[in-house]
């Protein structure tokens, strides 16, 4: 029997490894904080996403119930840290010609396809922050009875310089933000670090997104959404709070001190944090991945290049989490070579596994669960899979079990035909006008044209399949 392995983890709090314990025992309350749905997630937040997945395998694998929350920002919240700025739904809306909802709806649904095709697990809820006004709602009044906050001409603001600890967390320089922040703070802010709770709809024009509140008509503040929303599923108290490294000066420092000074307890135990993707600098120096740069590439644009959404995990495991991680095509294609190499070794196995018996699988597995243990290493877990496929000393029957084992982890398809896993084809602007025409076609029973289309999609390779749920298709 394999020993029960301590599960270590890099706490953001602390700035070291700790031993994960969680508070009940075998139970995790994981919460991490998900897009902005006002344009398509790029690479770099499915990096973050990925990484989460990771830990959810992880954590599982461990033998933990885990209790996972992602929540969808769809409430427009300024382009700034700093409550200033452009509405970023609203923005997404004057860009399409749409209304907020709708763009909200389509860029939700845009990336629940990628979290799919990319073979993340569920998390046990969504959590929209417009579902969830109420609950805002109810934690400012809370921090408003308790004293933390104060209202001004913008909105309702939290008052930093009454939680002493506020800059413990990202090891802020208090003075120097102050200093800096003389020019340009808004008007009627008493600390640089102050931020908005509910902002204030402005008088001479009709928000998009706006609701009434004990304050006025408005909106919520930025971080009052993942603090309501994690409260109110994971208790005062939650294991572990996950996000991109950028979160951690503004946004998760904002949650600690509204979260922490509303209940009176420790928000969160374990703070865990993805490092950054970036872009190979392109011919401006700009390596930055971000919209606003138009610096960035989506699943799609993966997918139309010939690659699949798995060769993208692939990539994700190439370096550790907590470092940063160069896109290029070169190391994408690279990734995807490995991919393929490992995939040929264990398409061999598939179906012919049985029980774990000899002392060296057990020995294989007990390396690939310390290197998940160790904050998640996967780039050795993977060095572990790849060493345990050339050991003469096992047979295929504890080798597919062993893979087996290790794809609850991987989460890479490799006890499935690779054919399977290429689900994630993604069709050109014509040929998904194709299958558009196509299911009308049949719906008018015009057959004809409907096998003319599907010949088209043969001579490219690519076989066309009709449910019930509507068509599907895969390479032939
Ligand atoms: P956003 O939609 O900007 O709120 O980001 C969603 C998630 O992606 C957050 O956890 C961010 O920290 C993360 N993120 C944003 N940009 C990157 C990037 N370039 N690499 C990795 N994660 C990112
Ligand atoms: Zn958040």
């Amino acid at each position: 029997m394999l020993n029960k392995l301590k599960l270590y983890l890099f706490n953001t709090a602390s700035r070291q490894k700790e031993e994960f314990v969680p508070l009940k025992p075998g139970e995790v309350k994981l919460y991490c904080c998900g897009p902005t749905v006002y344009h398509f997630v790029h690479i770099g937040n499915l990096r973050t996403f990925v990484f989460e997945d990771f830990l959810c395998r992880v954590l599982a694998y461990n033998g933990y119930q885990v209790d996972h929350t992602v929540n969808i920002t769809d409430v427009g919240h300024l382009t700034s840290d700093e409550d200033s700025g452009e509405d970023k739904m609203e923005k997404g809306a004057a860009r399409e010609g749409k209304t907020v909802w709708e763009v909200a709806e389509f860029y939700t649904q845009s990336f629940w396809k990628d979290w799919e095709r990319l073979n993340l697990k569920q998390p046990s809820r969504w959590t929209k922050a417009t579902d969830y006004i109420a609950e805002q709602i109810d934690l400012i009044q809370k921090l408003e009875t308790r004293g933390f906050s104060y209202t001004n001409e913008d909105g309702v603001y939290f008052d930093t310089a009454k939680f002493p600890r506020y800059a413990d967390f990202a090891k802020l320089d208090i003075d120097g933000l102050q200093a800096g922040a003389r020019v340009e703070m808004i008007d009627g802010k008493r600390n640089a670090t102050d931020f908005a709770l509910w902002k204030f709809s402005p008088s001479d024009k009709q928000r998009l997104m706006e609701w009434e509140s004990p304050w006025g008509k408005g909106f919520p503040g930025w971080h009052v959404e993942c603090s309501a929303m994690a409260l109110k599923h994971g208790g005062d108290t939650l294991d572990i709070h996950c996000g991109g490294t950028d979160l951690v000066r503004v946004h998760h420092t904002n949650e600690i001190a509204q979260s922490e000074c509303a209940t009176g307890h420790t928000f969160v135990r374990y703070w865990v944090h993805g490092e950054f993707l970036r872009m190979s600098a392109d011919e401006r120096g700009v390596s930055k991945m971000s919209k606003s740069t138009g610096n960035f590439l989506t699943l799609d644009s993966l997918l139309e290049n010939g690659f699949s959404a798995m060769d993208y995990r692939y990539f994700c495991m190439t370096a550790h989490y907590r470092s940063f991680l160069t896109f290029s095509w070169e190391s994408l294609t690279s990734a995807m070579e490995s991919l393929r190499s490992l995939r040929k070794k264990t398409e061999t196995l598939i179906g012919q596994e049985q029980t774990l018996e000899t002392a060296e699988a057990f020995a294989w597995l007990e390396r690939f669960h310390s290197a998940l243990n160790d904050d998640l290493n996967f780039p050795q877990a993977l060095a572990v899979v790849n060493q345990m496929l050339k050991d003469d000393t096992l047979d295929d029957r504890e080798k597919a079990a062993l893979i087996k084992n290790f794809d609850q982890v991987l989460g890479l398809g490799l006890t499935e035909k690779s054919e399977s896993m290429d689900k994630s084809i993604s069709l050109d602007d014509e040929l998904t006008a194709l299958v558009d025409e196509r299911n009308k076609a049949r719906a008018e029973k015009n057959f004809k044209r409907a096998d003319e289309i599907r010949d088209i999609f043969k001579s490219k390779g690519l076989v066309l399949k009709d449910s019930p749920s509507g068509t599907t298709w895969e390479k032939a």
